[in-house]
């Protein structure tokens, strides 16, 4: 059985675009196999495990990655892609990527028109990713397509975890594998004195469409997305702007959304972030509040389904999030594994 350090290393690595979550669905029916009372998966992927019985708690963490998509292969094997998800243009350049094709794997490097050949006006110019395409090393189409490659083929950037300093860990996709380990960890250590249902979510990151069709289906008591948030404890950022911190625990969400209006977004009755910030007191587990503007979770839609269901958010602080290269603690990552065991084994507020 893996340790929690090894099984988000695990997620982290292996490749799971928005609609191509098969790598990360496999890791997790394997781990979570005898953990659960029930394990479904339904038309879209989503995997829905549940343990115990009473009342119903759905906890959702999202399965898929920020990535791209193969677009159009030119004359010469060059690959022009569509991006998944919120990706900074300026990101991409020189990424070493995967590209998953029906005959295997295929790596490839995007490219771009070097800072020499440009003018001084282009070069104090972001690139946008239009002006980017990915060099398989391939001559022609006919090559690249003899690799298996078509349209729609989903590519993953490539990056290992690497360890830094004071318990630090700096990954892809940790947005949100970290999640779906701390879900994982929860199903092994805990018998729930109601009814678990750990969501395991597909497309999260183009439209929140897991969590919203598992929702439905699950019609829970009470709703949780567990999924990383921005710590912004760093140059550039001034603190009011990002005021949470790595290492100083889970962050408990009282609002997210737009920025401006928070609107599209979820404000978290009292009734939970008191009953998770009472639970945090009890257990001695640090905490955070937040109130984040700029994004949402699958929490969002977890709260409109049906007739509406009382919905929070525990996050997992994380720098540089939708970059390849997110940082988060595993204190922290431990202390979120705390707080939703307490919060499985508690009585429901509702
Ligand atoms: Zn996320």
């Amino acid at each position: 059985m893996s340790s929690l350090k090894e099984l988000i290393v695990k997620l982290s690595e292996a490749p799971g675009c928005p609609g191509y979550e098969g790598s990360i669905s496999d890791i997790i029916k394997e781990e979570i196999s005898g953990h659960a009372d029930n394990v479904t998966v339904d038309a879209l992927n989503n995997i829905l495990a549940s343990k115990g019985s009473g009342k119903t708690v759905m906890i959702a963490a999202h399965m898929d990655e920020i990535g791209l998509l193969v677009k159009h292969v030119d004359s010469k094997g060059f690959v022009r892609f569509a991006k998944l998800g919120g990706i900074s243009d300026q990101l991409l350049q020189g990424q070493r990527v995967t590209i998953f094709t029906n005959k295997g794997p295929v790596p490839g490097v995007v490219g771009c028109k070097p800072i020499h050949l440009m003018s001084d006006h282009d070069r104090k110019k972001l690139v946008g990713y239009d002006k980017m395409f990915i060099d398989i090393g391939a001559g022609s189409a006919e090559e690249a397509g003899a690799l298996g490659m078509r349209i729609g083929d989903p590519i993953v950037i490539d990056r290992k975890v690497t360890e830094l300093k004071n318990g630090l860990i700096c990954g892809k996709a940790l947005d949100d594998r970290v999640g779906c380990a701390i879900l994982i960890e929860v199903l092994k250590r805990v018998q729930p004195r109601n009814r678990l249902v750990a969501a395991f979510t597909i497309q999260e990151e183009i439209g929140l469409k897991g969590a919203t069709v598992s929702a439905f289906a699950v019609s829970p008591d009470l709703g949780l997305a567990v999924d990383t948030g921005i710590a912004a404890d760093h140059p550039e950022v001034t603190e009011h702007e990002g005021p949470i911190k790595l290492g100083h625990g889970p962050a408990i969400l009282a609002a997210d959304g737009r920025r401006d209006s928070l609107s599209g977004g979820l404000v978290c009755g009292t009734a939970i972030r008191d009953w998770l910030i009472k639970l945090a007191e009890e257990k001695g587990i640090p905490y955070q509040l937040e109130v984040f503007e700029g994004g949402t979770t699958d929490a969002t839609v977890m709260q409109l389904s049906r007739s509406g269901v009382p919905t929070g958010v525990v996050s997992v602080p994380s720098r540089y999030i939708h970059t390849f290269s997110e940082v988060v603690a595993m204190e922290d990552v431990e202390n979120v594994v705390k707080l939703i065991t307490a919060v499985v084994e508690a009585d429901l507020p509702v």
